[in-house]
């Protein structure tokens, strides 16, 4: 069903890049074998599922929406990947996204823009806008994102679905093709709070092969949504986030969300988190420069696409040919930025600067948590922009990741949930939560209340 619902909208919202129907009916019929030979299945087991194309995936081109991958076909699965397969969810292909994750409307992709089920006139968000257009649209139920500065959440608040950016270290980043390696972080984009939980303690765990998961049990998501109490849970709106820079109607349904934590027993209190306002800032150095660090594996040499000036040319000079032709806009300004940041003589300036920035972000988290469970903010300042909107104004579509950067930066996880449609254009908005590291299950707790 999955399958035909792709072959009837995708050609007008192009959530997907790559779609493998036959080998997601044969895996299909796999698990229903399996069901009827008497076999114990998890509970996902069977569910259609779309993977964000910055995920690695044995057999099936994995581009990270960029001309420099097109044909690569990787050798292994990313761990995320291979733990849906181990639970018997159906990979129905994958989806757009960003040039290597960098962008906050799907516009970057060298493969063309997706467009917001919604709205097809309208961005679906990014990085991760491919996920969150297919699960809106009814091609999958499921889908796997990146959140490096947001990409999970602010397509989610775009596009009506729920998107969960876990505890940094929590989902294994092995075979993600790396962002900002101290950012980057893997997670659930779905219809409900229930399916995001149940995704997340599929994918969720240790692995030797990520240096930074973090090697711990963890309790039950889904538990936490089908417990889910908020009575006596204290909630701290970010006063910061909650401001005039927030569209009218983004903001009324945020507080109306609250309104309903409140009667259900929550306690809402104001905090103030004064260094988020530098977040922005900081982000945009600390990224570039991981990001050009990164991405200097491109080469011609080991992955993917290899230009050759006429004439041939020197090794530099094929690097160089194939790097400038395989990279899009703006991959390159990042690469210049970080590059620039990190030069000596203007490391401590800019990279060093950020990094402090980056401690009190991480502080303000720590003050606020001191005093409550978890913190509220409206996903992002405005409902879905028109395609074409901000794509020749960098700094605009930066200010989209204003409320989920911080998060990133800290390391905590965040959810964004629908919180209704915002009056004056008929369009999804949603409310992120953020709780401590560790904390994820709280997030599935206030969310099991409001679903
Ligand atoms: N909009 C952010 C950026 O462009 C989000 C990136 C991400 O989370 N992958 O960097």
């Amino acid at each position: 069903a999955h399958l035909d619902r792709i072959g009837a909208v995708d050609g007008a919202v192009h959530a997907f890049l790559h779609v493998d129907t036959q080998r997601a009916l044969a895996t299909a019929a796999d698990i229903d074998r399996r069901r009827a030979a008497g076999e114990p299945l998890g509970e996902l087991a069977g569910v259609p599922i779309a993977v964000k194309d910055v995920l690695v995936t044995e057999g099936m081109p994995s581009t990270a929406g960029s001309r420099i991958l097109e044909g690569w076909v990787p050798p292994y699965d990313a761990t995320p990947v291979r733990k849906v397969r181990e639970a018997g969810l159906v990979p129905l292909g994958k989806t757009n996204m960003d040039e290597f994750a960098m962008g906050s409307s799907t516009e970057h992709s060298a493969y063309g823009p997706t467009h917001n089920p919604w709205d097809l006139e309208r961005i679906p968000g990014g990085s991760g806008g491919g996920s969150a257009a297919a699960v809106a649209s009814f091609e999958a139920p499921l889908a796997l994102g990146s959140d490096t500065g947001g990409s999970i959440r602010q397509p989610a608040h775009v596009t009506g679905t729920v998107g969960v950016k876990p505890t940094y270290g929590a989902v294994s980043r092995y075979g993600s093709i790396a962002l900002a390696s101290s950012l980057d972080q893997i997670g659930p984009v779905t219809r409900t709070v229930l399916d995001a939980a149940l995704l997340h303690d599929v994918i969720a765990g240790h692995d030797p092969h990520d240096s930074t998961s973090i090697p711990t049990e963890w309790p039950s998501m889904a538990e936490a949504v089908r417990r889910a109490d908020v009575s006596g849970l204290r909630i701290g709106v970010v006063k910061e986030l909650d401001s005039d820079g927030f569209q009218a109607g983004v903001r009324q349904r945020f507080h109306e969300a609250l309104t309903l934590l409140e009667r259900n027993g929550a306690e809402i209190v104001e905090v103030s988190a004064p260094n988020f306002e530098y977040s922005i800032a900081a982000y945009y150095l600390i990224l570039p420069a991981e990001a050009s660090s990164n991405l200097a594996k491109f080469d011609s040499v080991r992955f993917g696409l290899r230009v050759t000036p006429s004439g041939g040319g020197t090794v530099e000079q094929v690097m160089a040919a194939t790097r400038e032709a395989g990279f899009g806009p703006e991959v390159k300004r990042r690469i210049i930025l970080g590059t620039y940041a990190l030069s000596a003589g203007y490391y401590d300036a800019y990279y060093g600067s950020a990094q402090k920035v980056r401690t009190l972000v991480q502080r303000d988290f720590d003050a606020a948590f001191a005093n409550v469970d978890v913190l509220a903010t409206p996903t992002a300042p405005t409902t879905a922009f028109k395609l074409g909107e901000k794509l020749d104004d960098p700094l605009a579509m930066y200010l989209n990741d204003v409320a989920t950067i911080p998060a990133n930066l800290a390391g905590v996880p965040g959810i964004s949930i629908p919180s209704g449609i915002a009056p004056e254009d008929g369009l999804p908005v949603g409310i992120q939560f953020l709780a401590p590291a560790r904390e994820d299950a709280r997030l599935y707790n206030v969310g099991g209340a409001l679903e």
